[in-house]
């Protein structure tokens, strides 16, 4: 899996096959789609046109929360089928279960669907989203299959040091949802922009070098081409062991905080 690819949530579907596009012609070669993010027909629209080939690339998508009740079997082999056809592809690099919603009680059955599909070879890795410690437990109790990823709101504010930690245990890659925070106030808190200017590097660039210090798979998004191009460029420079202090810092600090939903009550 790419240790950086382009997210997409928030793009526009007639704006996706441009951006998608102008990322792939950069050199990315993993996007993160979801079904929820109404811009899987343009993301695949990207991927024909690019003339990459398929081989080199690692496309994700997640399975929606189906609003009002729980998933069964057929419904989730509906709901990848129709990923796949919106995508144009008859594979997956890897499938996601968006957020684990405890108070649905479906999860384990979603799982279940999920070996069946990554046993079919439709996709080449099956793994979860937002799922707590106490999820991914349940779900060990039941299944020998891990997961390959947990993708989970992650950056200098919000740290998640015990998840990484039982990620790491487990054997379970971590990807960084918000891997910028937003492009919010992290990116001009001043820890952040000295030692951007110290590297003569954005703070966006820090922040990302920060993530793969870390061992964190990241998908920063951005629909304009100079940054979507800046967020790829930062594999030719080190953070020193005072710059990771410093990052690692901020979420202890007055503003670390989550800036997304709570997973024990996203339904
Ligand atoms: P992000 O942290 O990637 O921030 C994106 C924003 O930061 C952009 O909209 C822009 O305003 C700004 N930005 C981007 N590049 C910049 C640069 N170089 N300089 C300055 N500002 C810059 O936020 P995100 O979009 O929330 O998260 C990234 C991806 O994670 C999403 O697109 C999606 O694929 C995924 N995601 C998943 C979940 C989930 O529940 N699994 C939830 C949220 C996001």
């Amino acid at each position: 899996m790419p240790r950086l690819g382009l997210g997409v949530w928030q793009v526009p579907d007639d704006e996706a096959e441009r951006v998608v596009g102008t990322a792939l012609e950069a050199g990315y070669r993993s996007i993160d789609t979801a079904a929820a993010y109404g811009n899987e027909e343009g993301t695949g629209r990207a991927i024909a046109r690019s003339g990459v080939p398929r081989a080199e690339l690692f496309v994700t998508t997640k399975l929606w929360n189906v609003k009002t009740r729980s998933w069964d079997r057929d419904g989730v082999l509906r709901a990848f089928d129709a990923s796949l056809g919106r995508l144009g592809l008859d594979r997956l690099d890897l499938y996601l279960i968006h957020w684990p919603r405890p108070m649905r009680d479906d999860f384990l059955t979603i799982w279940r669907t999920f070996e069946e599909i990554a046993a079919s070879g439709r996709a080449r890795a099956v793994g979860v989203s937002n799922f707590r410690p106490q999820d991914l437990e349940r779900l060990a109790e039941v299944s020998a299959l891990v997961p390959a990823v947990n993708q989970i709101e992650l950056h200098p504010l919000f740290p998640q040091a015990e998840l990484r930690a039982l990620h790491a245990r487990l054997g379970i890659a971590t990807e960084a949802w918000s891997p910028l925070g937003q492009g919010k106030e992290l990116l001009s808190l001043p820890a952040v922009t000295a030692v951007a200017a110290k590297h003569g590097r954005t703070a966006a660039q820090v922040v990302l070098r920060w993530h793969l210090h870390h061992g964190t798979v990241v998908i920063p998004k951005s629909v304009t081409p100079a940054r979507i191009r800046e967020n790829l460029d930062v594999f030719g420079f080190e953070l020193d062991a005072a710059d990771l202090a410093a990052l690692d810092a901020l979420g202890s600090g007055p503003k670390g905080r989550r800036l997304g939903p709570d997973p024990a009550e996203f339904d």
